[in-house]
């Protein structure tokens, strides 16, 4: 084994001290494919409930009426969600969209979107209009307003009561952490946040941004009293092989206010050729467990070694999960660009190019990205991102199997060991 590591750069001594540590996680690991072994099971019998057959994998075109593939497909996440209905289209271009289509369908002038969770993720600040933006919710007449979390992550009841007035509609939720600090949630609190926004206003929405959530946990927000669970078919559920995409899962009457806002009011759900999108989406689907369970062994092996190694870790190295996002904070822009080098070494696409920090929209610094994914700018599969500023934290997520998370992970040790930037011998 250490030989085929070798061919691929990763000297004895990283792999080693991988394996070290890897040592110490086999109970963990355990416990993950678990919880895809039954995630494995609800998928299979979702789609043998909706009997998926060789019709629902051809290709259809134009209006695209009587499309038995797609609306087996959402038939099938619905089911799987545990949702009235669902709505899963190549048309929803990414999950930006998709929390932006739920918004604006199910929002009308004068209501006011609260959320409880603090700021949204910076790419709704322009869908919201809390950072002014043309077509936002802000122009449509639409108010926002947020309660931040306490100081220690946790929901501050009562500046949510305070909040909720009678002109609030819709309560939206972001499981993940994304790229802030704070920790990300369980469907367990998310599920509580929900009856505490529901006790308070009783016609209450409650959307959940899953992004990032979906098979990590046996259960999703739509299990704990979501209205909307909303997220990417670049990310956990495409399971890798959805080449584009984004699904809402709701009640019947949310999921079709968005599929009238998605095509027209009159057409809705009718019409959405699937172009010949749906192999890749119902094999991603069918994939999706073990490959969320991948990533996630990914997230704890890479906690693991850095956290040992000296470095803060979000989440730490002990702690559970509910999303597959591990930010390590490595102090400094030479570590970032290092391991960043590293993750792009270990990609199974653009493995020769070095990725540099870069000033980009929206960002007050440069920031630093590696990718080589088969999707563009898919995040299940490996990829590392970050800021290059204080306290030089990278965010790594992703692997669309567990031997490749583990190699890029070796990886960016790899190149932080050959530069001199850690020390393997720390704490033996
Ligand atoms: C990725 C992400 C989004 C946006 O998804 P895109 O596909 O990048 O538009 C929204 N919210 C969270 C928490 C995310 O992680």
């Amino acid at each position: 084994m250490r030989d085929i590591y070798e061919s691929l750069g990763i000297c004895r001594e990283v792999y080693e001290y991988g394996e070290q540590v890897l040592a110490g996680l086999r109970d963990r690991f355990d416990a993950i494919d678990a919880t895809a072994e039954y995630n494995q099971a609800k998928v299979l019998a979702a789609m043998q409930k909706n009997r998926v057959s060789g019709a629902c994998l051809t290709a259809s075109t134009g209006y695209g009426y009587n499309d038995l593939g797609r609306d087996t497909l959402e038939a099938v996440y619905a089911d799987c969600f545990h949702t009235q209905a669902a709505l899963v289209r190549p048309q929803i271009t990414c999950g930006t969209h998709a929390l932006a289509l739920a918004l604006s369908a199910n929002l009308r002038p004068g209501d006011e979107l609260l959320s409880p969770v603090g700021a949204p993720y910076d790419t709704l600040e322009e869908v919201i209009g809390i950072r002014p933006s043309l077509g936002s919710l802000a122009e449509y007449g639409i108010t926002y307003r947020q309660a931040d979390l306490l100081p220690g992550g946790g929901f501050d009841w009562e500046a949510i009561r305070a909040a909720i007035t009678p002109r609030t509609r819709l309560v939206t939720i972001q499981r993940s952490k994304g790229y802030a600090t704070r920790p990300s949630f369980s469907v367990e609190e998310i599920g509580e946040l929900i009856a505490f926004c529901k006790s308070v206003k009783p016609d209450l929405l409650c959307m959940v941004d899953n992004c990032y959530g979906e098979f990590v946990q046996r259960t999703e927000p739509s299990d704990v009293g979501a209205d909307m669970t909303v997220g990417s078919l670049i990310k956990n559920p495409g399971g890798g092989l959805a080449a584009a995409g984004g699904y809402i899962c709701g009640t019947a009457e949310c999921v079709e206010a968005c599929a009238r806002r998605l095509t027209a009011p009159g057409l809705g759900r009718e019409v959405g050729a699937n172009l010949g999108q749906l192999p890749g989406m119902y094999q991603g689907f069918f994939l999706a467990p073990t490959v969320t369970a991948g990533a996630l062994k990914g997230a704890i092996f890479a906690a693991n070694i850095y956290e040992r190694l000296g470095f803060a870790c979000v989440p730490n190295a002990r702690s559970p999960r509910h999303d597959i996002i591990q930010a390590v904070t490595l102090g400094s822009a030479e570590r970032m660009e290092a391991f960043c080098l590293g993750i792009q070494a270990a990609a199974p696409v653009d493995s020769h190019v070095t990725p540099v920090p870069w000033p980009m929209p929206g960002y007050d610094s440069d920031v630093i990205m590696a990718a080589g994914a088969f999707v563009q700018g898919s995040s299940i599969e490996l990829s590392a991102d970050g800021p290059i500023r204080p306290p030089y934290a990278v965010y790594f997520q992703g692997g669309l199997t567990w031997y490749h998370a583990k190699t890029g992970i070796l990886m960016s040790l790899q190149k932080l060991y050959e530069r001199g930037l850690v020390d393997l011998k720390r704490n033996e």
